[in-house]
């Protein structure tokens, strides 16, 4: 009798526990690591930037990287300084992370000779250079801000097309008109038009990486289009953050519930580094800085 009512109360438990999963929905929890700018080069010390400290910094935050059980690794771009050999010292470096590990294109990393620039793609195992990760219900959009650039518009269209934007955004003050920012293409923004309309059909929620910010606390680093996109995103709830680097003092604005969070450079100061790990949840992301890169909790709108 009493293995018979024992039995019962296990069977309701299990019923019970089947009928929660049944409404609720499953959102599983992950980590991820971010760098911004190693932006290695065996140079001098200059203007607080300690380019021959970057290889052992990225070495010590790989090998904290490592501890953790992460989805993926991600650089936000100007990996290197300059001189296209400085990527072998610290690609090796940054393939010792044991995650899948990815790469933001920055305005840095295209200042090697010009014959070398086809070249940097596959230094940096970089396939193409606008990209989207899909993992656990999130699609990470992952720009190219070189697009159209000076240093990074590789072909004769796009470097017609820079021309154009440049010459149509001189006509008004910009702060962000600086020769080292770049923009989008219109290809690239109907692409990530598109991959929001994916993403909404299929429920995912959004991230966005780029070098360049869009949005912060001031504006001299900003997409020299950033206004085009800001539309856009505007216009899509799954939108959940924008994380980049670029300025290495760092920056963090929200806007209509989105995070713009620029983290700070690896390779500034004498003696500190910055690097992080976010953890998604199902209701917030947790940013988890390591050295000068502040902890905190962003709510997911
Ligand atoms: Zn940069």
């Amino acid at each position: 009798m009493i293995k018979r009512i024992y039995l019962l109360i296990l069977v309701c438990i299990l019923t019970c526990c089947n009928t929660k999963k049944d409404h609720e929905v499953e959102v599983q929890e992950f980590e991820i690591g971010i760098v911004a700018d190693c932006q290695y080069c065996n140079c001098e010390t200059e203007n607080n930037r300690f380019y021959q400290k970057s290889p052992e910094r990225l070495r010590k935050a790989v090998k904290e990287l490592n501890k953790h059980a992460l989805d993926y690794a991600i650089h936000l771009g100007d990996f290197i300084d300059r001189d296209f050999q400085s990527f072998d010292t610290v690609a090796p470096i940054w393939n010792s992370l044991k995650s899948d590990r990815y790469h933001v294109l920055g305005n840095h990393d295209f200042s090697v000779e010009d014959s070398l620039k086809p070249m940097i793609f596959e230094k940096m195992n970089i396939e193409d250079r606008y990209y989207s990760i899909l993992i656990n219900k999130w699609r990470f959009i992952v720009l190219d801000g070189n697009d159209l650039s000076l240093h990074g518009a590789l072909t004769d269209c796009k470097k017609w097309q820079t021309d154009s934007l440049f010459r149509l955004l001189s006509d008004k003050n910009r702060p962000n008109l600086e020769i080292w920012n770049g923009g989008l293409s219109t290809e690239q923004l109907k692409w990530v038009e598109n991959e929001l309309q994916l993403a909404t059909e299929n429920k995912e929620r959004v991230g966005f990486y780029c070098h360049f910010p869009s949005l912060g606390e001031e504006q001299t680093h900003n997409l020299w289009n950033y206004e085009q996109l800001l539309s856009l995103i505007d216009q899509y709830p799954c939108v959940k953050f924008y994380f980049n680097g670029h300025n290495h003092d760092g920056s963090y604005v929200q806007k209509n519930g989105v995070h713009y969070l620029n983290f700070k450079g690896m390779l500034d100061t004498k003696d500190s580094s910055s690097f992080a790990t976010v953890t998604f949840r199902k209701d917030s992301l947790f940013v988890n800085g390591y050295g000068r890169e502040p902890s905190r909790s962003l709510k997911i709108r």
